[in-house]
């Protein structure tokens, strides 16, 4: 099938007239920031080199304070202290794993929390990222998908996620990290809480900032977008986002499909995969991910490797088969060590990469699918402790 591609075009999201109250800088595309600064005075012949200037104190050197920001005029300055801030996420909780993964519960507007994890491996380190509060679709193999989609997040909030990182491993230049070293954060996935493709123009939004040669700089072959197959939305992810694709597949047949990725009832494998077919690719290393979850007796016959081969047959694949992480209630078991590796010997025999995703700071509950149950885990010892409180004043 073809979705016809929408014209690609700079978003203006910030009206001419700026809204009452200081007004947050960070999320806002060149353009954007452009606009607000001259909806709140700035001359229009100045605005864009102003932008230039601002981009480059928050996004190149990590400052967050209009002061430091020395090569402005001291009024200038405090002419925007007043009209704006340069906020992020709080940071509620920070946990490090055994394996050096770590998790970040991040508070944003309104009082949710979103989860943030951080990967480091040899040679890179991977964050992953969350797009929505909780999800509209219900995955039945998904803890986040028992949660209902509470909101969407704004661009801030998802580039705010990469800065607190950033900020917590110490990595913007201010803070020594020479420049030209291995980044401790070098690739950003975007398989944390939601479906980014039902949040499309704030994800595009935040990776067009991550993207941005003159501030966080990470290459679009850096930044992974996995969705669960919302087929109108992986066109313009390639026109307007132009990062790589991991797309959670899961089953083999239709039948199966609808019941792990219910969105299959609207857009099935073979339209799924006719949209994998177009994605255009820069250079062959680029490949599609087919993301695999290995659930005991459900998807992860020999059959099912057999025919997985089959459908993929002509896209530059690889095949990343993660082994299913349970939850409390779930109804689902994790495939067995050896029935996952005969899977993958299958795949790979036919010659793709078939790499078994080990799971990662789980004495965190940081892996992948278990990202709600600590937060609901920390409200209920929250709970908790105010009943024990209010236990021991009566
Ligand atoms: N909504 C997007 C991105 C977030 S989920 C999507 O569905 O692609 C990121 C990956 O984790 C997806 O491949 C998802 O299927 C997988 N996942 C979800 N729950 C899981 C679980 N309990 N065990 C293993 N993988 C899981
Ligand atoms: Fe949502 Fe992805 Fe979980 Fe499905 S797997 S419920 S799309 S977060």
């Amino acid at each position: 099938m073809s979705v016809s591609a929408p014209i690609t075009q700079d978003v203006h999201t910030i009206p001419r007239k700026l809204p009452e109250g200081p007004v947050n800088l960070v999320g806002m595309t060149r353009p954007a920031m452009r606009d607000a600064l001259i909806a709140a005075g700035t001359p229009e012949k100045q605005a864009k080199m102003r932008v230039g200037q601002i981009w480059q104190w928050i996004y190149q050197w990590g400052v967050r304070d209009f002061d430091a920001m020395t090569n402005l005029s001291k009024t200038y300055r405090a002419d925007l202290k007043e009209k704006f801030v340069i906020e992020l996420p709080e940071v509620v909780t920070r946990q490090v794993s055994d394996d050096g993964t770590r998790k970040y519960l991040v508070r944003i507007a309104g009082g949710h929390e979103v989860e943030v994890v951080y990967i480091p491996e040899e040679g890179r380190g991977t964050l992953c990222v969350s797009s929505q509060v909780g999800c509209t679709l219900t995955c039945s193999f998904c803890h986040t998908g028992t949660q209902k989609l509470v909101r969407n997040l704004t661009a801030a909030e998802i580039i705010g996620q990469v800065m607190v990182a950033r900020d917590d491993l110490g990595e913007w230049p201010e803070q020594g990290a020479p420049k030209n070293e291995t980044r401790l954060l070098s690739n950003i996935v975007l398989m944390g809480m939601g479906e980014p493709l039902y949040n499309f123009e704030n994800v595009r939004d935040a990776m067009k900032i991550a993207m941005d040669e003159e501030g966080i700089q990470l290459s679009r072959r850096r930044i992974t977008l996995s969705t669960s197959g919302v087929v109108p939305e992986i066109e313009r992810t390639a026109d307007e986002i132009g990062c790589q694709l991991a797309v959670s597949f899961h089953a083999t047949t239709d039948e199966v499909r609808d019941t792990l990725v219910p969105i299959n009832k609207r857009w099935n494998i073979e339209t799924l995969l006719a949209a994998l077919r177009a994605y255009p690719r820069g250079r062959n290393s680029e490949r599609i991910t087919f993301e695999y979850v290995m659930l005991h007796g459900v998807n992860d016959s020999d059959e099912d490797a057999r025919r997985l081969v089959e459908l993929i047959g002509g896209i530059p694949a690889k095949i990343n088969l993660i082994p299913f992480n349970e939850w409390p209630g779930a109804p689902y078991k994790r495939s067995s060590n050896n029935r996952i590796r005969a899977f993958a010997d299958i795949i790979y025999k036919a010659g793709y990469a078939s790499p078994i995703r080990t799971p990662r700071g789980e004495d965190i509950m940081a892996a992948c699918g278990q990202l709600k149950s600590a937060t609901e885990r920390a409200r209920k010892s929250r709970k908790q402790i105010a009943q024990e409180a209010g236990l021991a004043g009566q």
